[in-house]
């Protein structure tokens, strides 16, 4: 396979926005990859999904979806469910998708994978790298820098994307 190519763990649409234009620019030849068993109910999975197809129309790269496994994802944070966002339910999320992209790389073959979580004001980068580099071919890409951000914002506005308003998971959800 071309040494190019990349998996790209994307957490949501909009955030894959600034991601992919980033990487088709600095020469990346991205495959999306949705597996996100952390989003609850389904539906809303769904709906992200659907954003995500919206993103890989727009720049015309390939996407594959993972089955929906909310029930293996609490499991991987039993004991952590009353952690606050940002800690270490959050963290051993983090693994559970990062892990994922990275077996899924390894079967298909791909050189690198890397993850649009590091796009977001609302995830540490460093964490998520240290999470990474327990994986074999993941690459420390942070989509933040570089203004990424605000450019995720400028392009999911242009394609209409849909915003969720939590992070993912039922735990994140705010009570009122
Ligand atoms: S708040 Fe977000 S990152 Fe943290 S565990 Fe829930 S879905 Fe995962």
């Amino acid at each position: 396979m071309d040494d190019r190519t990349i998996l790209v763990h994307a957490c949501c649409g909009p955030c894959s926005t600034a991601s992919i234009e980033r990487m088709l620019t600095e020469g990346w030849k991205p495959t999306l990859f949705f597996s996100n068993s952390n989003i609850f109910p389904q539906e809303e999975a769904d709906l992200r999904y659907e954003a995500l197809l919206a993103v890989a129309r727009a720049y015309g790269v390939p996407v594959i979806r993972e089955v929906w496994n909310h029930e293996g994802w609490l499991e991987a944070v039993t004991g952590l469910e009353a952690e606050k966002e940002g800690g270490r339910r959050c963290e051993a999320c983090f693994a559970y998708n990062l892990s994922e992209a990275s077996q899924k790389a390894e079967e298909l073959g791909f050189e690198h994978f890397c993850t649009t979580l590091t796009l977001s004001r609302f995830k540490n980068s460093k964490t998520i790298f240290r999470v990474g580099e327990r994986f074999p071919h993941f690459e420390e890409l942070d989509f933040k820098k570089k203004g990424g951000f605000d450019r995720s914002l400028v392009l999911s506005r242009e394609l209409g994307l849909y915003r969720q308003h939590y992070c993912g998971c039922e735990f994140s959800i705010p009570s009122s």
